[in-house]
């Protein structure tokens, strides 16, 4: 049975016909197409839902109301599916993609990321939640019968590897059936600039929100803002603070998807990217933002850098951060009979280092405070 996708695609986009499929053969089902599927199963997954309590940079000790890896993740999908359908992409392959890029993520951002990829480097490994999510969905999430994982079609499990770096095909040979010498699909490039676009402007608003970032100090630092709030502001001289702040942020981020989509469909018609293969041949990436758009987002990023994520507030809960990750590493690899009968059994057939490091970069930070608690004692 043919596959369809609700609206027309461009050439040099994905199309589901075309997929290399699933490791295990399953029938088609009879009004979803493969990647409306992959969607589907990325959101019944377990790995999923617990996004919703995943530090992105802000903890809950802040508000309630600010992203966490859920909302983060719902904010790609939407950017990286408007940039998609107005270039024609396949929008059920771009929405699995933008859903499923996060789940390797462990507790507490990027600060729980660091801590336990030094924890592992001790052991001369890594932890890298690319690999850490493709693990997820090859095989801890248990769902099936026929399967382990959620045999996920190989352009999503390809987009997993792909994201927002570049393995190196001699250092990586297990990763060699994903095509490492090769882009990936357009559809796969969007997510990463649209995670960009979207956690820079959520963290400015963020930023804002906590009172670590001041207007003054947004507009002195970051110029595509300012000029945006300084036209508006003269539009709407008396509107509060809070309310010109909101639409200058609106505009910027219109501004920054508006460039990725005009800037990305010249460079395609310019160089006559015709078909996916021609994409996957490239020797770079063809989705991107003009190079002076380019250049203030890059302002914004080190803007955010300097004075949000290094803010002495944001460093002292880091501080206590590491201390819980580093603490319960230690406890499970002291003693691993602590650990969850179905994580203490894989430690015959695997490193303790590695079964640890899977178990805590799977957990909420809730579920990390609590062992901790429970664990530790403080
Ligand atoms: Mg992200």
């Amino acid at each position: 049975m043919e596959q369809k996708t609700a609206h027309n695609l461009a050439p040099y986009a994905m199309a589901v016909g075309q997929s290399l499929g699933r490791r295990y053969p399953e029938p088609p089902h009879p009004y979803r197409n493969d990647y409306e599927r992959d969607r589907d199963r990325i959101i019944h997954s377990r790995a999923f839902r617990r996004l919703e309590d995943k530090t992105q940079v802000f903890t809950r000790r802040y508000s309630d109301h600010f992203r966490n890896r859920l909302t983060h993740t719902l904010e790609v999908a939407q950017i990286s599916r408007t940039v998609g359908r107005a270039l024609g992409l396949n929008t059920d392959l771009v929405e699995a993609l933008a859903l499923v890029h996060d789940v390797g993520h462990p507790p507490f951002g990027h600060t729980g990321e660091e801590t336990l990829n030094h924890l592992m480097e001790l052991h001369r490994e890594r932890f890298d939640h690319n690999l850490h999510a493709l693990r997820i969905v090859e095989s801890f999430e248990q769902k099936y019968v026929d399967f382990p994982g959620l045999n996920l079609t190989f352009e999503v499990r390809e987009g997993i590897i792909k994201h927002s770096r570049d393995y190196d095909p001699k250092a990586y040979p297990e990763l060699r059936e994903y095509r490492l010498e090769e882009q990936p699909p357009l559809e796969a490039q969007v997510i990463d600039v649209a995670d960009e676009i979207a956690y820079n402007c959520a963290d400015l608003d963020d930023g804002y929100e906590a009172k670590l970032l001041t207007l003054v100090l947004v507009r002195e630092g970051v110029p595509g803002f300012d000029r945006l709030y300084g036209r508006f502001e003269r539009e709407y001289p008396a509107a509060i603070e809070k309310l010109k702040f909101n639409e200058a942020l609106k505009r910027l981020m219109d501004a920054l998807v508006t460039d990725l989509i005009d800037a990305t469909r010249d460079r395609l018609r310019k160089l006559q990217v015709r078909t996916v293969e021609d994409v996957r041949s490239w020797d770079s990436r063809l989705v991107g933002l003009s190079p002076p758009m380019a250049e203030e987002n890059k302002r914004l990023k080190e803007f955010l850098f300097q004075k949000l994520y290094s803010h002495s507030e944001v460093r002292a809960e880091r501080k206590r951060i590491i201390k819980s990750v580093e603490g319960l590493f230690k406890h499970f690899m002291e003693r691993p009979r602590s650990l969850p009968p179905s994580y203490f059994v894989k430690t015959k057939e695997e490193p303790p280092h590695r079964v640890v490091c899977d178990y805590i970069g799977g957990m909420t930070d809730h579920y990390l405070l609590e062992q901790y608690r429970k664990c530790l004692g403080d």
